[in-house]
């Protein structure tokens, strides 16, 4: 049996990820959602376990130095890092693994597994993500104005990505996300041991 396949989605914040994640889930459900660490605060209507593995500085820093992570970085103050046992044992599984991180931590997975699928969700224009940022209503003031300018970085690193979608229309974007495994799926390489008429 081959590997599963790593999927690394990365997109400023505001941009929607996590709607098109749940999206792509809900009608996709073969692949694995990796859940992160953070040292970030719970939002309200989060969960441990279900968004984050909520975690305090030290246990986090305790963490990096054990090595328990395949990739982490410091973003707008708090750290995410995404623990290497749960999406080793998936991939060696055959299952495909989908990582929803930001692009520091993007760019440590392309450098360590290049042969990852990278894809970027994009908003229709800079105006709607700064809309939906301060529209949230999640964060203080002065966490968004951080998130706005780090956003207006994000959009620069587009290009290093395999794939790029724009979330204009939530459900066309889970189409074109399903789309990308589908494709990914059907390659040469992937298939051809398993392909019946060859054996
Ligand atoms: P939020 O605080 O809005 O949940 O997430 C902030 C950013 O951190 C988002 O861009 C999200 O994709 C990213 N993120 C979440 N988990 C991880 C992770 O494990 N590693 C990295 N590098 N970024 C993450």
């Amino acid at each position: 049996m081959s590997k599963g396949k790593m999927y690394v989605v990365s997109g400023p914040s505001g941009v929607g990820k996590g709607t098109v994640v749940k999206g792509l889930l809900e009608k996709y459900s073969e692949i694995f959602l990796s859940v992160s660490a953070t040292t970030r605060e719970k939002r309200e209507g989060e969960e441990e376990g279900i968004n984050y593995y909520y975690k305090g500085k030290q246990e986090f820093t305790d963490m990096i130095e054990k090595g328990e992570f395949l990739e982490w970085a410091k973003f707008c103050e708090n750290y995410y890092g995404t623990p290497k046992k749960p999406v080793e044992k998936m991939l060696d599984a055959g299952k495909d693994v989908l990582l929803e991180i930001e692009i520091q931590g993007a760019m440590e997975v392309k450098k360590n597994f290049p042969e990852s699928i990278f894809i970027f969700i994009a908003p229709p224009t800079v105006n709607d993500l700064l809309e939906r940022l301060k529209g949230r209503g999640t964060e203080p003031e002065d966490v968004i104005a951080l998130r706005v300018e780090t956003a207006k970085k994000e959009l620069g690193f587009a290009k290093e990505y395999d794939y790029i979608i724009v979330n204009d229309i939530v459900e066309k974007t889970v189409e074109d996300f399903i789309s990308i495994i589908t494709a990914e799926r059907l390659k040469t390489e992937r298939c051809i041991d398993e392909l019946e008429v060859l054996k």
